[in-house]
């Protein structure tokens, strides 16, 4: 019997036809009639009544012939019919993809997820689950649990907490990420462990971020950063096999700074190419004297080239120029025609000699176009960049089907919090300095660089770890240089400090982001689309309309009061009304 729903009907008078969807796809099941009482009750058929029928396989006739589907050079003629359940008729169609309302597809997300692509993207994601643990498991690698209600973790975001009803007063935390119980759990000897978990926090959340979000957690002890590159490049080998792409290893690396100096991020997109160059030099000594001076003031000065600059008129490099002009950004343009001749937006008194040195130091030839930007390094990159990325776009030079990945190493082990004044972690307190910085964290801690790397592809963070300090008293120094005091850093981590004196071997780990690299595989821009359940960007999930207010009750036994009396008022669908178009 072949069971499922009513994807489409197609009746024709005298034949009918029925498009019959399982999870394996669709199948066209055709009626006779001249069985009447069947075809009656087949007449009844609407989208999405649930079905079984028996029948015979019989080919296609020739001209019949549905190239698009699987299925489609047979079909069943139907000898039997149960209808096993009736359904509404849906809110949008689910046997097309015509766009519909996210805030609507997320309400209806069981009728989405009958959906052709969604259906894709969730099967899926648990081939690349499958696929990563096969892989940890063949390794040696332990999947352990660690606890959700927990003691808050160091991420440096915002907790969820519960609250505990045998303890009033007291809040569980759910955990950020597992870090410190992965470290734990290499102190107490399991060497090998992976997790695939979910990891909770609560951030303002930025366009494409989810409350909850799935990590495959890694954690090795006696590791380097090497270990444990050559442990996870196999990894991405496997997981990118599950969509047919080989993809090739080792991968690049490239340190923080000169990711940030050639690309203007820590997470470059290598698919375009166009390096950001260097070229204070030539103007260390030029008759340009504004560019002069920035370098006489430890400023820079840097270039991009336009490979194919042909698309470029005068108008439009005019537009880009006034575009960053709004932005209170300075940008020059030289270009090398391509009969040779060169214009530019250089002062006259800079003389074509100089430009035209420029425009050979930076190997632009005929046709070519190069934009400049002279200031404080990191700013010049960072405007470049920009500027790097939306010329890839508009050039078509991102290619979905090219996969680039590249480790980031080396990252800072501090950043100044301007608000704060004080120094936080880059990655998280327990990141090792690099054992030839150790001697800056005395005297520039600022410059002090992190055995900490992230894993970047296309230009998207897909992962980020480090190898980790594993000596109490080295810790100890850490959270004096980010200002936690010995209390703090007993209440808030003592039973991990604790840990750390019995014999903690050397380790590091990795964290992936299970759903953006679900997204990268299924070429989806949002990370919703690839969780079967995803929150809206306000933090609301749409179908269960969740968060919800609680019974007074509940609120009792928590030793619970709440604050704001008008929310608890906006009750249920009222609340729920509220958040429709919530979806960015
Ligand atoms: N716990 C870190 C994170 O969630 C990853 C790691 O250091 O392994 O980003």
């Amino acid at each position: 019997m072949l069971l499922g729903w009513v994807h489409r009907v197609r009746d024709l008078g005298g034949l009918l036809f029925i498009d019959m969807r399982d999870r394996e796809g669709v199948t066209q099941v055709v009626f006779d009639k001249d069985d009447e009482p069947l075809m009656a009750k087949a007449k009844r058929l609407r989208s999405e009544f649930v079905i079984g029928v028996t029948g015979r396989v019989q080919r296609r006739s020739q001209e019949t012939i549905n190239p698009k589907l699987d299925t489609g050079e047979v079909e069943v003629v139907v000898r039997q019919l149960a209808i096993l359940n009736e359904a509404k008729t849906p809110p949008f169609p689910v046997a097309d993809e015509t766009p519909v309302s996210e805030d609507v597809r997320l309400k209806y997300r069981y009728l989405d997820l009958r959906r052709p692509r969604l259906q894709q993207n969730i099967i899926q994601r648990h081939r690349v689950m499958a696929a990563v643990r096969r892989y940890f498991d063949a390794n040696g690698f332990l999947e352990i649990e660690t606890p959700i209600l927990t003691k808050s973790t160091p991420e440096g975001a915002r907790d969820y907490l519960v609250p505990s009803r045998v303890h009033p007063g007291e809040f569980f935390a759910l955990p950020q990420s597992p870090q410190l119980f992965k470290q734990i759990l290499m102190i107490a000897g399991m060497d090998r462990y992976v997790q695939i978990c979910k990891c909770f926090r609560d951030e303002d959340l930025r366009a494409d971020r989810q409350p909850e979000f799935t990590q495959i957690d890694v954690e090795m002890s006696f590791a380097r950063p090497e270990t444990i590159f050559t442990m996870i490049e196999p990894l991405m080998r496997e997981i990118f096999a599950v969509i047919g792409v080989e993809v090739a290893t080792p991968f690049r690396r490239m340190s923080y700074a000169d990711a940030i100096a050639k690309y203007g991020s820590d997470k470059p997109d290598l698919r375009p190419g166009m390096e950001i160059q260097d070229v204070r030099d030539l103007f260390r000594e030029s008759s340009f004297g504004v560019f002069k001076k920035i370098v006489a003031d430890g400023g820079t000065v840097r270039a991009l080239v336009v490979e194919n600059a042909a698309g470029y008129s005068r108008s439009a490099v005019d537009g880009i120029v006034n575009q960053e002009k709004s932005q209170g950004r300075h940008l020059l343009w030289a270009r090398r025609a391509e009969d040779g001749s060169i214009t530019s937006s250089f002062p006259k008194a800079v003389g074509e000699e100089t430009v035209r040195q420029l425009l050979d130091g930076l190997g632009a030839g005929n046709g070519q176009l190069a934009f400049v930007v002279a200031g404080e390094p990191d700013a010049t990159s960072k405007t470049l960049g920009q500027l790097r990325l939306s010329i890839a776009k508009k050039d078509g030079l991102l290619d979905p089907n090219r996969y680039e990945f590249l480790w980031v190493v080396d990252f800072p082990l501090l950043e100044w919090d301007p608000e704060e004044k004080r120094y936080v972690a880059m990655h998280h307190p327990f990141t090792s300095p690099l054992d030839e910085d150790f001697g800056k964290l005395d005297t520039e801690p600022g410059a002090a660089r992190a055995k900490a790397y992230d894993l970047v592809l296309n230009g998207s963070e897909i992962g980020g770890g480090s190898i980790r300090i594993h000596d109490a008293a080295v810790q100890s120094r850490m959270f004096s240089l980010l200002n936690i005091s010995p209390e703090e850093a007993r209440l808030r981590f003592g039973f991990f400090l604790e840990a750390l004196e019995y014999g903690t071997p050397p380790h590091g780990g990795i964290a992936l982001g299970l759903d953006r690299i679900c997204a990268i595989l299924a070429n989806e821009s949002s990370i919703r689309e690839v969780i079967a359940f995803p929150k809206t960007a306000t933090a609301v999930d749409l179908m269960s309309s969740a968060p919800s207010p609680v019974e007074s009750k509940q609120l009792r036994e928590l030793h619970l009061k709440i604050d704001t009396p008008q929310r608890i008022s906006a009750r249920g669908q009222e609340a729920v009304a509220d958040r429709v178009s919530t979806v960015e």
